[in-house]
């Protein structure tokens, strides 16, 4: 039997919630006993970088990277997961894609800085001072961490082995991916460790499946606009659904509870731009050109999870 695998989880510009997702699955991750968590932070604990920085390099088994780039000190912690781990897995839209917060490259960086500390109503800055690297305090210096031009996933810092979409991930992919280290070695036939099916074909809504003709689109609706029909699908009745393009080992989780998916699985293989796909996807099913100009925050909406790792990538100006 091999020694005890060691795993490691680190959070970069993320939420916390593929850490909760992680930590979910604690109870079956340890009733695994082959398994040593070596570090686990900011989440679960206090540890700092210097305590990442001190474990030797290649030490670690399996790195979770969870969460997206802007900041130099995710960059850093990024570049030390590597060093450190035999195998880096992006985990989580965030890590894989850029995910929501890469939402943020639709704006420069001098106009998300300009918002957040001169616009809003809560803002008093008359002296209009802005976050610098580095300033005197009395006799102490104080840094903080520079705040990039744009968000990057994972992958723009270092090589990164292999990617869990899900915004979280479920909770089972966590332990079927140790579980697969333990008994056969990570080895996916596609760097993303989900399945690559589409949300649709694990849809019990899918009207294909069920052998009929998909419908077009004759209006475009938000949750907000009602309650959709708990049987048909949401695409048809116009809540716009991109299960056709999303990868689905998640079970078509949130189709099955009346939302539409959003993309965050991220995409099949084969699929270079989600985004693009999508305005496909959706624009070939509208029953006419009036449509379009009904569908909220297009850009926002089928870029929602992908944007940094997109053709597009960020505004430049
Ligand atoms: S992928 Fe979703 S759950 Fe995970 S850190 Fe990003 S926003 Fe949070
Ligand atoms: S478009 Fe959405 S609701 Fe329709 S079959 Fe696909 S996943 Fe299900």
């Amino acid at each position: 039997m091999r020694e005890k695998l060691k795993i490691a989880f680190f959070l970069g510009g993320g939420c916390g919630g593929c850490d909760m997702a992680a930590m979910d699955a604690v109870q079956a991750i340890l009733d695994l006993q082959r398994l040593e968590i070596a570090f686990w932070s900011p989440i679960v604990t206090d540890n700092k970088y210097e305590d990442l920085d001190a474990i030797p390099d290649g030490a670690i088994d399996v790195g979770f990277y969870s969460g997206m780039i802007r900041l130099s000190d995710q960059e850093l912690a990024a570049k030390t997961m590597r060093r450190k781990c035999r195998t880096l897995i992006a985990y989580g839209t965030c890590a894989a894609l850029g995910g929501v917060p890469g939402l943020g490259n639709f704006h420069t960086r001098k106009e998300i800085l300009h918002t957040v500390y001169f616009d809003t109503c809560s803002t008093e800055n008359p002296a209009g001072i802005t976050p610098q690297t580095e300033c005197l305090e009395g006799e102490c210096e104080l840094t903080l961490p520079e705040f990039y031009g744009e968000v990057r996933p994972l992958k723009a810092v270092v090589e990164v082995d292999h990617f869990l979409g899900g915004c979280p991930p479920h909770h089972s992919f966590v332990v079927q991916i140790i579980y697969n280290i333990l008994e056969k070695g990570l080895e996916p036939p596609d760097p993303w460790i989900t399945e690559g099916k589409t949300v649709c074909e694990a849809c019990a809504r899918n009207p294909v499946a069920k052998g009929e003709q998909r419908k077009p689109v004759g209006a475009v609706k938000r949750l907000t606009d009602g309650v959709p029909d708990g049987d048909r699908c949401l695409l048809e009745q116009g809540y716009l659904c991109l299960g056709s393009l999303t990868q689905g080992s998640c079970g078509a989780l949130c189709p099955r509870v009346n939302v539409p998916c959003a993309g965050c699985g991220g995409p099949i293989p084969g699929v270079k731009d989600f985004g693009l796909r999508a305005v496909s996807a959706v624009a070939s099913l509208l029953e006419n050109e009036e449509l379009v100009a009904q569908i909220p925050g297009p850009a926002k909406l089928f870029y929602r999870y992908t944007l940094p790792a997109s053709l597009f990538g960020k505004k430049v100006k």
